[in-house]
């Protein structure tokens, strides 16, 4: 087994803060996870170890390789869907941070297999839509988790290039460029939910097209951090 370098300490300290964030966000509440790509090794990624994302701290990070296996457990419980974010790192190199949820307002979509579309120029990287997993074509009847890398490069190959990807039954997973782009693209995910079923409910909805996406979704890119200081700051110390 390969064994990577330490990684860097500000990063662990950021996933540590990307956790409590999604929380305040109403992104995740006891379930749900993030992860962001290991600093010295592509082949490693950095996930806390199986609790509730708003007590997660510095040493609470585990790290894991791309099949799923932790190599600091050291006994501790894991989360059962580590493999949603091992096998969206193989199959997407672009990838550096991914964000698994049950935020509520996205359930609906998948259930009736309606994509989600960029109501406004804050999501213009859902340019492309949502694609749906639907994990019944892949394994029969299941509990619905993503819990062996069959299942997660399946959920890998239905987000293809996409920003996100919906589960049905289930949820949703986000990935980003960036802890902070996954984190901006969940948190705003939520909210396109909510106002694209606001905005079907009165009637023909005109949703971004694909140049107004794209060129709202490079705007946004530049102004991340600006949402970042102010989520931070709310969390406070992570311990
Ligand atoms: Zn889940």
């Amino acid at each position: 087994m390969v064994i990577p370098a330490v990684p860097d300490t500000l990063l662990v300290e950021k996933l540590a803060v990307a956790n409590r964030i999604l929380y305040r966000q109403g992104v995740v509440d006891s379930f749900g996870h993030v992860s962001v790509r290991h600093d010295k090794s592509p082949h490693h990624f950095l996930l806390a170890r199986n609790m509730a994302p708003a007590l997660v701290r510095r040493q609470d990070i585990l790290v894991f390789d791309l099949d799923g296996t932790a190599l600091d457990a050291g006994g501790q419980r894991v989360y059962l869907e580590r493999f949603i974010h091992g096998e969206i790192y193989r199959a997407r190199p672009d990838v550096q941070a991914v964000v698994h949820s049950h935020s509520p307002s996205v359930i609906p979509f998948g259930a009736t297999r309606q994509p989600l579309r960029p109501i406004f120029h804050m999501c213009g990287f859902l340019g492309e839509g949502t694609s749906l997993f639907e994990i019944r074509d892949v394994a029969g009847d299941t509990d619905m988790l993503v819990s062996s890398n069959a299942l997660g490069a399946a959920l890998a190959a239905a987000l293809g290039s996409r920003s996100a990807v919906l589960m049905r039954g289930h949820g949703s997973t986000v990935v980003g460029a960036s802890l902070e782009q996954a984190v901006y693209r969940a948190v705003y995910t939520e909210v396109n939910a909510k106002l694209q079923m606001q905005a079907v409910a009165l009637g023909d909805v005109m949703y971004l097209n694909a140049g107004e996406a794209a060129k709202t979704a490079a705007t946004n890119e530049t102004q991340v951090p600006r949402a970042w200081e102010l989520w931070q700051r709310e969390v406070g110390p992570v311990g």
